[in-house]
């Protein structure tokens, strides 16, 4: 359209119409509201509002005075009633700006008001000015001085201001400058004609100053939104996990907090997520195939959530959402479950394939937790139960959870302060070869009386140790007395010693065993370290080089729990295993479970396989022992043989014949 346009317009005629463009461009630009930038017209719009108050009583009261002077000289229409309908129509758009002071106008319609402004500027600019000068006739020297003046000072008044709108002021300056300059030239008088030359020229340099001033009020606009955008995007990137996107552990509280106080009465349920086998992974395969795997759970997880849920990633391999207007706690556990499921799924990576798993516990308020604090605590208390019962499930907070909780606080309590010397000591349990009827080694389980609470179990105080870093000093006290007794069995009975996983998590932890055996004098191929699959999943490689540090010492190392976790078989090939050790949870009823017999023989059977020998825990009836007769195992431990027993009771039990033994 350009194109055949300009190809219709004679060349003369376009250098014509280029000249013209140059000339009034910058002058057309000059005078008219810019199209630009939306924030400036805010801006523009919001300071001018405010100063319109100010402008208008410049002018009225200007004008007012200028009119009681020419009351008795001028006719009424003139010296009254125009002020009066000056003061009307400023009245009028001082109400509409009034208005107008707090709204946020869209830019369109800032720009829009500033667009009447500019008109608006030029109207009463000449209304003012032919005003005053329709005075002039009728006043003397002094009178049309005072005229002289009242243009002047209202003048500049109003250019200064319309500083924020240099167009509206460049407007009312041309205005009231050419009928000023055209007037007061003509009336002849050299005073005249000096001031209407006097005000040209600070009219100029008034608008110079307005022009510089309002490039610095652009300039500060711009910057005041550079700012904003940059502080918002810091605030963003503040609450957002940079691996996954999702919102990370500052937002996830910060969320929390909000729904908590906006949620009345409704349900609300808040979900902590803990991966399984997040770090053998990450040790395994390298970092980048860790943080592959950590984007990939986020997608699964956003993925499965709704309108109502949030999800973070609090840290490491840690999530956790909240459920806003709950639904019932069945229907939460069946959201937690398809979770679970999503996460059973073997991912596959560009690097590699790996299979993990994930647990997760919720609490819900108002039945489980009254507070948001409560409602986190309650929710990870829910997943670290549910990891030790249930792994890679949902778990809802349960009320016995309460007591558990406190019956916790109060064994920290008196575990903090314990002398574990004196309060602490170690039971043994025989674990029998079946086919000989002979105790090949005894299982050294810790044994704690305290002054407080009484005789407190292992399975409660072990997990609060772990928990408080206390489980590094307490193993070194049991595995020193341990191998106190152990040297003064016979030779061929061996120590089976439980380790956590901060024993073999840190290095210390590691050489402090080492240095606890070579100081013992008990010669460490009679020694198994019994190790769980939980504990192998804290640090795989630190747990790797301290367990192969304890292999080469000769010791044996025992899987524990064997069928409860999780790991892959490809993880535990890469430990130098002897033995493995099948959970008592399949063996209970193995006679009359035909699953649990499936299980027990399939281990059996796979630690054949794989060369290691195997021990069945917590055998406890006659029944149980001839099945597993019938399967073939050899290695027995439980309660039909015998309970774990102190240290005084090793030589007696050793010492009853063979047949005797197993009868307990
Ligand atoms: P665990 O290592 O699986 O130990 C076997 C547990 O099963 C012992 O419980 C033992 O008394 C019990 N048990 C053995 N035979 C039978 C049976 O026939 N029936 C039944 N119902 N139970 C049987 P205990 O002594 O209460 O220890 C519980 C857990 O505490 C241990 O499980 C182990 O995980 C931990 N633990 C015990 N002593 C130590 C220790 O010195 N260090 C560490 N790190 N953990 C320990
Ligand atoms: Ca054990
Ligand atoms: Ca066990």
């Amino acid at each position: 359209m350009v194109g055949v346009l300009s190809g219709t317009i004679p060349a003369s005629n376009q250098t014509a119409a280029r000249m013209l463009r140059s000339i009034f461009g910058p002058i057309y630009r000059q005078l008219s509201v810019s199209d630009g930038n939306p924030d400036l017209l805010k801006a523009q719009f919001g300071v001018f509002s405010s100063q319109v108050p100010l402008m208008y009583s410049i002018v009225l009261i200007n004008a007012w005075a200028l009119a009681m002077n020419f009351v008795t000289v001028a006719p009424a229409w003139l010296a009254i009633h125009v002020p009066i309908g000056f003061t009307l129509i400023c009245g009028v758009r001082l109400l509409s700006w009034w208005r107008a002071r707090h709204t946020a106008p869209t830019p369109e319609a800032a720009r829009k008001a500033l667009r009447q402004t500019n008109l608006f500027a030029f109207v009463l600019s000449v209304m003012l000015t032919g005003w005053a000068l329709a005075l002039f006739p009728y006043g003397n020297a002094y009178l049309q001085g005072n005229i002289a003046f009242f243009i002047g000072i209202t003048g500049l008044g109003v250019i200064i201001c319309l500083q924020q709108l240099p167009s509206a002021a460049f407007i009312a300056a041309i205005a009231i400058n050419a009928g000023f300059v055209t007037w007061f030239s003509l009336t002849g008088v050299a005073a005249f004609a000096g001031m209407a030359v006097n005000l040209a020229l600070v009219s100029i340099a008034l608008l110079m100053v307005v022009t510089v001033q309002f490039r610095y009020f652009a300039g500060a606009v711009s910057a005041r939104r550079k700012l904003e955008t940059v502080s918002q995007e810091n605030l963003r990137l503040a609450n957002l996990d940079s691996l996954t996107g999702l919102p990370n552990r500052r937002q996830f509280f910060a969320h929390l907090d909000e729904m908590f106080a906006a949620n009345g009465e409704r349900r609300l349920a808040v979900g902590i997520l803990d991966l399984d086998g997040f770090k053998p992974v990450n040790d395994l395969y390298g970092h980048k195939v860790g943080d592959s795997l950590l984007v990939e759970v986020g997608k699964r997880l956003a993925a499965l959530t709704e309108d109502n849920t949030h999800i973070a990633r609090l840290g490491g391999d840690e999530f956790a959402l909240t459920v806003a207007d709950c639904p019932g706690n069945e229907d939460l556990l069946a959201l937690g479950e398809r979770i679970c499921a999503a996460l059973r799924d073997p991912f596959v990576l560009a690097e590699a394939n790996v299979q993990i798993s994930g647990s997760i516990g919720f609490a819900v308020y108002p039945e489980m937790a009254d507070s948001a604090h409560d409602l986190y605590e309650r929710a990870d208390y829910a997943l670290y139960q549910g990891k030790r019962s249930n792994r890679g499930h949902a778990a809802l907070f349960a009320n016995s959870h309460v007591v558990e909780i406190e019956k916790d606080k109060r064994i920290e309590h008196a575990l903090v302060q314990a002398d574990l010397e004196q309060e602490i000591e170690v039971h043994f349990q025989p674990i029998v070869d079946i086919r000989t009827g002979r105790t090949i080694a005894f299982e050294a389980l810790a044994r704690w009386t305290s002054p407080v609470l009484g005789n407190v179990p292992p399975g409660q105080f072990i997990p609060v140790a772990e928990r408080t870093g206390l489980i590094g000093p307490m193993t070194r006290v049991l595995l020193r007395k341990a191998l106190a007794s152990a040297s003064r069995w016979p030779d061929d009975v061996g120590l089976s010693f439980n380790l956590s996983t901060h024993d073999i998590s840190t290095s210390e932890g590691a050489v402090a065993i080492v240095a606890n055996i070579l100081g013992s004098g008990v010669d460490p191929r009679r020694l198994d370290f019994e190790i769980t699959e939980t504990a192998m999943m804290y640090d795989f490689a630190q747990a790797k080089i301290a367990i192969d540090m304890l292999k080469a010492l000769g010791c044996g190392i025992a899987l524990d729990d064997f069928g409860t976790g999780y790991s892959s078989l490809s993880q535990l090939h890469a430990l130098p295993l002897t033995k493995i050790k099948i959970d008592r949870s399949f063996v209970t009823d193995l006679n009359k479970n035909p699953a649990s017999f499936k299980i027990v023989k399939s281990l059996l059977a796979l630690s054949s396989d794989m060369g290691l020998s195997c021990v069945i825990e917590g055998v406890e009836t006659e029944e149980e022992m001839a099945v597993l007769r019938t399967l073939g195992g050899e290695l027995v431990q439980g309660y039909f043989y015998s309970r774990p027993m102190p240290e005084i009771d090793v030589a007696g039990f050793l010492r009853q014949p063979v047949e005797a033994q197993a009868a307990g």
